[in-house]
């Protein structure tokens, strides 16, 4: 016979958190992994599932101005300020199913905690579960925060989807949206309102793994400049015929270039900086290029992210410095597209403390680490909220439906979470 599940007993928590990933999984699937697209039907239907699961377990949820889903616990319901708990519903093309969906389960796992045992939060407390954080359905990332705050600009909401290609715009007026506060950078949610605001996300990459621990406090989140083309000009010729002094070969000026950024990239880190610097895409023209043939041209994508603006500011000079300097060695020319930028986000003082206390209260060594990926948190954070993060130990990346989280360590995330609500902010916020 089927146990009912109760979940005022902590040993069913394990239990519940399969079923809800479990019951969003099979709203999105695809090929392969889940496709939640940022202002989808399926995006709507999983939201309309958890204001379901939420008000069946006694709390409140509703849709607010940027239709995302909020809900509390009923005596908070109508609290004018309030510490928001939360991240996004969708996800990237065939992605896991825990990138944003892991911290929008822990919120309302923390409400559904709460109520069942009848405990109050030290402060109001909102679950929000966000629409269209992921910049793979329309380029623009952090759409539904960024409306939230009055920060999404009118050429964001220009942006075409990249399969109907109908605008951004369009999009968001389907699921509901009125767009014309959002077009006049008017915040749907005032900022004033916000105490706090605090999201657990899965880690995008392999240190908590490597270190064989649940989870990590995050103390900010990287800022980034981006190209997505470089093309370095060279000169085409034979493999064989071409003497080295006449050659201006671009692949060996690239490889030149990826040397010296590699090196300035040493001496910030051996100065206790943080910096991570990618090509992800670096290829000459293959249906022109021969393995007998001097390439003409190359081109590449860099990405350079750091937690500190000063950090992005000197490998901006780095890079003008050495590719000027290549140029004139080598006799080749680069081309630069229009960097995108995004600026770093420091996790509030006070706030990572409280989460660091809380990590030990509940059992936990207390790790910091920054964030690689870019978060909603980020937003939050740049328009004023004292922001902090939990990141949860996951295997093979994020973005892939290869995402594995284990239940336990998510579980220890929630707790540090639901930890930190019931004791830290009140207790900080008093002094
Ligand atoms: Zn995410």
């Amino acid at each position: 016979m089927t146990r009912v599940l109760d979940w005022s007993v902590r040993a069913d928590e394990p239990l519940l958190a399969e079923k809800l990933f479990a019951d969003i999984a099979a709203i999105g699937p695809d090929k392969v992994g889940v496709s939640r697209p940022a202002f989808s039907d399926i995006e709507t239907a999983s939201l309309n599932y958890l204001k379901w699961v939420a008000e069946l377990h006694g709390l409140t949820a509703a849709f607010d101005e940027g239709q995302n889903l909020v809900m509390s616990l009923p005596q908070d319901e109508n609290a004018d300020r309030f510490v928001l708990v939360g991240s996004h519903m969708d996800s990237v093309p065939m992605g896991g199913n825990f990138d944003g969906l892991a911290g929008v389960i822990a919120g309302l796992m923390c409400l559904m905690r709460a109520h069942s045992s009848g405990a109050r939060f030290a402060l109001p407390v909102k679950v929000i579960a966000m629409r269209g954080e992921e910049s793979a359905w329309f380029g623009p990332c952090y759409i539904g925060s960024k409306a939230l705050m009055g920060m999404l600009d009118k050429s964001e909401l220009a942006a075409a989807h990249k399969g109907d290609q109908r605008s951004l715009d369009d999009h968001m007026k389907r699921v509901g949206i009125d767009t014309a506060p959002v077009r006049a950078g008017r915040a749907l949610l005032p900022v004033k309102q916000l105490l706090e605001y605090i999201e657990l996300h899965i880690e995008q990459g392999p240190l908590l793994v490597g270190k064989d621990l649940p989870a990590a406090v995050v103390s900010g989140i990287r800022g980034n400049f981006r190209h997505k083309q470089i093309r370095c000009v060279g000169e085409t010729g034979h493999s064989g015929a071409v003497p080295r002094a006449f050659r201006h070969d671009p692949v060996l000026a690239v490889a030149d270039l990826f040397m010296r950024l590699d090196d300035g990239w040493q001496a910030i880190t051996r100065n206790g900086g943080d910096l991570v610097v990618t090509s992800g895409m670096v290829h000459t023209d293959v249906d022109k290029d021969a393995i007998s043939r001097i390439a003409d041209h190359v081109d590449f994508s860099l990405d350079v992210r750091s937690l500190s603006p000063d950090t992005l500011d000197d490998m901006r000079a780095l890079l003008t410095r050495e590719l000027s300097k290549i140029e004139a060695e080598r006799g080749v020319r680069f081309e630069l597209d229009s960097a995108n930028q995004t600026a770093p986000a420091q996790m509030h003082t006070r706030v990572v403390t409280g989460l660091q206390a809380a990590m030990k209260r509940a059992g936990f060594s207390p790790l910091i680490m920054p964030s690689g990926g870019g978060h909603d948190a980020a937003v939050f954070a740049n328009a004023g909220v004292p922001t902090g993060m939990v990141f949860i130990r996951n295997g093979n990346g994020s973005h892939n439906p290869d995402e594995a989280m284990d239940i336990d360590d998510f579980l220890a995330g929630m707790s540090i979470i639901y930890t930190y609500l019931m004791e830290e902010p009140a207790s900080q916020l008093s002094t």
